[in-house]
């Protein structure tokens, strides 16, 4: 079994540096350590680790899902469509916003696996997620589909 639950995580005891990260080590993580530090840009790894963060989350609707996706400042997700078997996705203020465009990257594919993973766990059905727009990639702002099959 994990031995750490989301909600555990929550536990932070820093005197002098509190409980606030900077974006920057964020980023390095998720594209200088994942997407150029793993092969075939993370992928696989994002969606193993995606998967298992989202359905970590203590939420239960899709609605919370969303709410969590902000609170955490992963990005300002808007429910563009719910079809039975797909959402779409739109996430304004992205992680990855502000970075250079670099045509063809899509960077944002473990953000879209966390959201797969909390919907798939809200629903109790797999589900998986797929990029289709990325702020690097020049598209304005981030877009996932997140594809429940029957
Ligand atoms: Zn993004």
């Amino acid at each position: 079994m994990c031995p750490f639950s989301f909600e555990e995580l929550k536990s932070i005891d820093r005197d002098q540096l509190g409980d606030w990260v900077p974006l920057e080590l964020y980023r390095a993580i998720r594209l200088i350590g994942m997407y150029q530090g793993l092969p075939m840009k993370g992928k696989g790894t994002t969606v193993t680790v995606g998967k298992i963060i989202g359905e970590s989350l203590p939420v239960e609707s899709i609605e919370e899902a969303l709410k969590m996706f902000k609170d955490l400042k992963i990005g300002i997700p808007t429910l563009l469509e719910q079809r039975e078997n797909a959402l779409r996705v739109k996430v304004d203020d992205c992680f990855c916003k502000g970075l250079q465009h670099k045509k063809g990257h899509m960077v944002c594919d473990l953000e879209g696996a966390i959201l797969a993973g909390a919907v798939s766990k809200v629903l109790d059905k797999k589900a998986s997620s797929k990029e289709i727009k990325c702020n690097v990639n020049g598209d304005g702002y981030c877009e996932y589909e997140v594809l429940i099959p029957r």
